[in-house]
């Protein structure tokens, strides 16, 4: 490796995951190179959260990043760790720092199949990684009160809305959206759509939401007409707009394969969706891809705490860990693609490959057991489970 790998550790089931993956699957045949971020939740506390604006801001300057699952504190997690204040959530400030648009794609692996039956190739769920009620304000309303959005312009000048007069207690939420962050999702979509060569779609509820989601829906409309018609035309594929409920109904009709564009808040719920009916969560991957080219891959899923609790109490665990695998596979991937280096990228479609063929041959964890119509099929613990990766890759390495 020429360029370090933005590394960011996690938090609980994920974190022990993290180490076993590079000790097992990465340091044994690849010359690592990594410039370390701890991003687990106690040293987030005790650099007061600058460890994670430093992490994003390394992303900037390298490129590529590779992201372990981390909590997003809640009043529970505040007292369980003593912290100094509710952080926020590492993902939501690493995307607002690069503007990104989040990019997620099931793993497809043979013996397991979608619970939707037509789905036969992977549907990649483009989430718009900015603002909304991630970058919200709210309050809570005294009955009586009256709220108003109020915008001041350069001179001055005030416009006024009612929202409401609350007769009795309420409460109240302000969120906003960017031309430019918009302009930018719009244009990593159809850059991603032309690259991959897959239909985009794209939905939001306009119909209800006459100016703010009717605001996606134009520059979508707009950049495309001006930017991507005539590729989209020579690629022989399609964008098309649709509301959102609409959509739910034609994507669970479809046979996948195509690249389904949503909002910051439709994005994180859809993609649980998808991730689930194609088979767990935990084979799901994604990727933050930036409005200038930087990525930060990592697994959808979260720090998997009820196996952490087991996990310290020295029960045994069967996380699975192959979205986490891709998220060092995909940065990897994509580290020799930037810096030209074909072993690297060897190495990363190998580690990929040994993964699915360590599961269409039968081991897997428990989560997959249960979904895989295998004739003959062993569920074994996490740790088992890399054991298993790592046997073939030498295999494969030595070859
Ligand atoms: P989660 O960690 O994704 O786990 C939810 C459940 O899904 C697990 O209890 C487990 O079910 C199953 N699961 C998820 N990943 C799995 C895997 N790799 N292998 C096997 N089973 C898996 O979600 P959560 O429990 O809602 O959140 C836990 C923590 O993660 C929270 O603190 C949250 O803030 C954080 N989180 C972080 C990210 C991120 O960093 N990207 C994303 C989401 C959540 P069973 O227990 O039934 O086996
Ligand atoms: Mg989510």
């Amino acid at each position: 490796m020429t360029t370090p790998l933005v590394e960011m550790d996690g938090d609980e089931m994920t974190r022990i995951l993290w180490q076993e993956i590079k000790d097992k699957l990465l340091t044994p045949f690849v010359d690592l190179k990594t410039e370390y971020y701890d991003l687990g939740l106690k040293h987030r506390d005790q650099t007061d959260d600058q460890v994670t604006i430093d992490s994003a801001n390394a992303i900037k300057k390298y490129g590529v990043g590779v992201k372990c699952a981390t909590i997003t504190p809640n009043a529970q997690r505040v007292e369980e760790y003593g912290l100094k204040q509710m952080w926020k959530s590492p993902n939501g400030t690493i995307r607002a720092m690069l503007d990104g648009t989040v990019f997620r794609a099931p793993v497809l692996v043979n013996g397991i199949t979608p619970s939707v039956s037509t789905w036969k190739k992977p549907i990649t769920i483009a989430r718009h990684a900015y603002g909304d009620i991630y970058k919200n304000t709210e309050m809570m309303v005294a009955g009586g009160s009256k709220a108003e959005l109020v915008v001041t312009d350069t001179d001055g000048n005030e416009s006024r809305r009612l929202i409401h007069d609350f007769d009795g207690d309420g409460i109240i939420m302000g969120m906003h959206n960017t031309d430019p962050s918009i302009s930018a999702f719009a244009r990593a979509c159809f850059n991603f759509a032309l690259s991959i060569k897959q239909d985009l779609w794209f939905s939001t509820k306009d119909t209800i939401s006459k100016i703010y989601d009717h605001r996606f829906k134009d520059i979508f409309a707009e950049i495309f007409e001006n930017e991507y018609k005539s590729e989209f035309e020579k690629a022989g594929i399609e964008y098309f707009y649709t509301l959102i409920d609409d959509a739910v109904a034609r994507v669970v009709r479809s046979q996948g394969g195509f690249i389904w564009a949503c909002k910051n808040y439709d994005g994180d719920v859809m993609s649980d969706m998808v991730a689930t009916a194609f088979g767990s969560l935990a084979m799901m991957t994604s990727v933050l891809v930036s409005p200038d080219g930087k990525y930060e891959y990592e697994a959808a899923h979260g720090t998997v705490t009820r196996h952490y609790y087991r996990h310290l109490k020295g029960e045994p665990t069967s996380t699975n860990s192959v979205a986490t695998i891709f998220a060092w596979t995909g940065a990897l991937g994509k580290r020799a693609e930037l810096d030209g280096l074909p072993e690297l990228a060897t190495f990363a479609a190998r580690l990929e490959k040994a993964t699915l063929e360590t599961i269409e041959n039968g081991i897997m964890t428990k989560d997959l057991v249960a979904l895989s119509t295998l004739p003959e099929k062993q569920g074994v613990g996490s740790m088992e489970f890399l054991d298993a990766v790592a046997a073939r890759l030498s295999n494969t390495v030595l070859k």
